[in-house]
This record gives C-alpha cells, sequence and structure tokens, in this order.
C-alpha cells in the first residue's frame, strides 16, 4: 500500500524535534534518520562489519563498537576516507528508513532529517515541511539544550544548506519563533491538510 510521507527538516535547533513530538502526539509515526544513522552502525550490523572490513581493526574500540571518534579524526584527515564510508553508511540508512515507514501503523509518516535535502532523502517523501528559524533563535536555543559552545554550533550550521535554499526547496515553511504554543497552532491546520492528502493516496 502507498503511504503518504512528509520530510520534516530544519537548521539544528530550529524545532525540529519539537515539531516531531507534536506530531507523535497526533498518533503520527516519526522515523528520525539521525537515529537510524546510529543504529546501522550498532554492534552486529553489517554496515559496521564492512567499515571495519574497509577501514580495518582500528575503527572498533575495546567493547566491539564503533570508535566514532577514531573515525572522525580519520576522516577529517583523508577526505576520501568520507566517501568510502558514506557509500557503506548511506544505502544502510535509506534501506532501514524505507523499512521503518513501510512498518508505520499511522494516518502518514514522518521523515525528519537535519540532511533532508542535502543528502536526497527528500526523494522518499511525497511533501517537505521546513521548520524555519532566525540563526540567532537556532543559536540560542541548540547553546541552552547541549550547553555546546557556540563556536561549534555555528560549524554544525556552516555544513547544512543556508537557511534561504531550504526556505526554496520546502513546501511547506513554519516560522517557529514564538511560544512552543504558537508552533502547535501552526502545525495543527498543517497535519489536517497532510491527513487529507494521505487519504487522497489511499483511495
Ligand atoms: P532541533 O531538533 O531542530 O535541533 P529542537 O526541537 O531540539 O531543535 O529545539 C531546540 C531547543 O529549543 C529545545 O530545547 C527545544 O525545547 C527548544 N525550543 C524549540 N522551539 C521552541 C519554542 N518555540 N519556544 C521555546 N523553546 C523552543
Amino acid at each position: 500500500m502507498q503511504q503518504f510521507t512528509l520530510g520534516l527538516t530544519g537548521g539544528i535547533g530550529s524545532g525540529k524535534s519539537a515539531a516531531s513530538q507534536w506530531f507523535e502526539s497526533q498518533g503520527i509515526v516519526v522515523v528520525d534518520a539521525d537515529i537510524v544513522a546510529r543504529e546501522v552502525v550498532e554492534k552486529g550490523q553489517a554496515a559496521l562489519l564492512a567499515i571495519e572490513q574497509y577501514f580495518g581493526a582500528w575503527v572498533l574500540n575495546s567493547e566491539g563498537e564503533l570508535n566514532r571518534r577514531a573515525l572522525r579524526e580519520h576522516i577529517f584527515k583523508y577526505p576520501e576516507a568520507r566517501k568510502a564510508l558514506e557509500s557503506i553508511t548511506h544505502p544502510a540508512i535509506r534501506h532501514s528508513i524505507i523499512e521503518q515507514l513501510n512498518a508505520a501503523q499511522s494516518p502518514y509518516a514522518i521523515l525528519v532529517s537535519p540532511l533532508l535535502f542535502e543528502t536526497n532523502q527528500h526523494q522518499l517523501t511525497q511533501r517537505t515541511l521546513l521548520i524555519d528559524a532566525s540563526e540567532q533563535l537556532q543559536i540560542q536555543r541548540a547553546s541552552e539544550r547541549d550547553l555546546q559552545n557556540i563556536e561549534q554550533i555555528k560549524q554544525i550550521m556552516a555544513a547544512q544548506m543556508s537557511r534561504q535554499q531550504k526556505q526554496q526547496l520546502a513546501d511547506d515553511i513554519v516560522l517557529n519563533d514564538g511560544l512552543l504554543s504558537h508552533l502547535h497552532d501552526q502545525l495543527l491546520p498543517l497535519h489536517q491538510d497532510y491527513l487529507q492528502f494521505a487519504q487522497q493516496i489511499q483511495s
């Protein structure tokens, strides 16, 4: 059965998780690409084995888990290694996302990803929603949430697609610049539209 999938994105600190939580409270299944990316390299997963075979045993720690720090440093030194790593992880992530979306038992499903457009994950969705916020608000929220320093947050923002580009690509945009209740008020009519799209696809 074909299912309506919404792609939900936004820069760091924009309010993606806050929006996802609201959709979940409405009974909508949310698949989080960041969580899937961690799951596919857990101990015992085929992608972790492939990473070990390609890079060598040094990518694992004494527990047999991925040594993220060592791998991150390696990739930083050797840009080609990033491509090799992504050629292993990206198909595994995509496969798992599709599986989880297909298993979703809700009127429609959501794929939330900070890099929805950057990694072409939007191709797995029929419509996209951008949670938008000013860069100043993004920095303020992300630094309060993670106690990360502002430089780190700015680095993450610089690696993400610009706010303007995302605004051009997204079908729907919600500006999350007020209270959480204001965010929820803006999500409700969209949710109603998505329920209708879902029905149209299925009929
Ligand atoms: P993202 O998932 O896009 O990185 P989050 O949804 O985690 O962003 O939001 C970042 C932080 O800001 C969280 O602590 C969240 O609770 C808070 N937050 C998000 N939207 C609002 C809002 N409208 N008002 C107040 N706090 C907010």
